[in-house]
C-alpha cells in the first residue's frame, strides 16, 4: 500500500505583522502551521513565513528572541522561505541606507519605495511564474527590489520596480497575498517543498 505523504508544517514568523491572515490561508489550503517565536520552533517546521509588519521592529525582535542566528543558518541550508512586504526586507542582503537583517538573499531593497503619500493601493497584474491568470496585488507601504544580483531572479517587474523574485528557496513579493482570497502564491510557495 502507498505511504501517505503527511501534510507539511509551515510555520509563521509571530513576532509582530499579519500572522492570522498567512495562518488562514494555508489552513485554507490543509497544511499545518506553527507560530515561530521561539528558535525550538524552527526545529519543527517544513518552511517559513516571514510576514508584513514593520521591518526595523522585526529585525529587532528576531535578535531579541535569539531567532535570527539559528533562522538565517536554517535559510542558508535550505529551508524553504517566503518573505512579503517587512519579509522581504528581512531577507535582503542590502538596505537602501540601512545596516541588513538576515541578509540571505541577492537583492537591494528600497522601503517604502512607493512614498507616504500614495503608500498603499491595489494593482491586478499576471505573474506568469505564479499563473497566467491575473492577479489581485495588495501594497501597504511597500518596498520595491531596486535591483537583484548573484543568484536572484526577478519574477516580476511593476511600473519599473521589482516586486516578485526568487533565489532557490527563498521567494520574495512586496505584495501581499494573504490580504487577499487568492490562494496562488501560497500554493506556488508549498510547490518550493521537496
Ligand atoms: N513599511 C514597512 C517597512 O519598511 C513594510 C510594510 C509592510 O510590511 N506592509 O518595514
Amino acid at each position: 500500500m502507498e505511504k501517505k505523504k503527511t501534510a507539511p508544517t509551515v510555520g509563521i514568523l509571530a513576532l509582530q505583522g499579519s500572522v492570522i491572515e498567512h495562518e488562514s490561508m494555508l489552513r485554507k489550503i490543509g497544511v499545518n502551521t506553527l507560530r515561530v517565536l521561539k528558535p525550538e520552533h524552527l526545529e519543527q517546521i517544513d518552511g517559513i513565513i516571514l510576514p508584513g509588519g514593520e521591518s526595523t521592529t522585526l529585525g529587532k525582535l528576531l535578535k531579541l528572541f535569539s531567532i535570527a542566528e539559528p533562522l538565517k543558518a536554517k535559510i542558508e541550508n535550505g529551508l524553504p522561505v517566503f518573505g512579503t512586504c517587512a519579509g522581504l526586507i528581512l531577507l535582503a542582503k542590502e538596505i537602501e541606507g540601512e545596516e541588513p537583517h538576515l541578509g540571505v538573499m541577492d537583492i537591494r531593497v528600497r522601503r517604502n519605495a512607493y512614498g507616504r503619500q500614495i503608500d498603499s493601493f491595489i494593482a491586478h497584474e499576471v505573474i506568469e511564474e505564479f499563473s497566467p491568470l491575473p492577479l489581485e496585488l495588495v501594497f501597504v507601504r511597500a518596498p520595491a527590489i531596486e535591483k537583484t544580483f548573484g543568484k536572484a531572479k526577478v519574477l516580476k517587474e511593476l511600473n519599473g520596480r521589482i516586486i516578485a523574485a526568487r533565489q532557490e528557496n527563498m521567494l520574495v513579493t512586496s505584495f501581499h497575498p494573504e490580504l487577499t482570497d487568492d490562494e496562488t502564491v501560497h500554493r506556488y510557495f508549498l510547490n518550493m517543498f521537496e
